[in-house]
């Protein structure tokens, strides 16, 4: 089985990072999304501690090449 991330300089601080592209938190710059790395988003949680944990499971993981992600996180279902 192959794997695949997504390779990107993070949108805070300059950083290149792997991520998985689905998962990995982001900030709006010009009105588009734009990866930021887990040392930002863990800061992004310090500074905003009432606004719940940013970094979904398996962010910053590989992706199996059929799609599926390997952290056994499924999105959870809209009400
Ligand atoms: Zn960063």
């Amino acid at each position: 089985m192959g794997y695949f991330v997504l390779i990107v300089p993070c949108a805070a601080c300059g950083a290149i990072f792997s991520c998985n592209p689905e998962r990995v938190p982001s900030i709006r710059i010009r009105g588009a999304r734009e990866a930021i790395c887990r040392n930002c988003a863990e800061r992004w949680n310090q500074l905003h501690p009432d606004a719940g944990n940013c970094i979904l499971p398996g962010a910053y993981d590989p992706i199996a090449e059929d799609g599926s992600d390997l952290s056994g996180w499924e999105e959870p279902e809209e009400p």
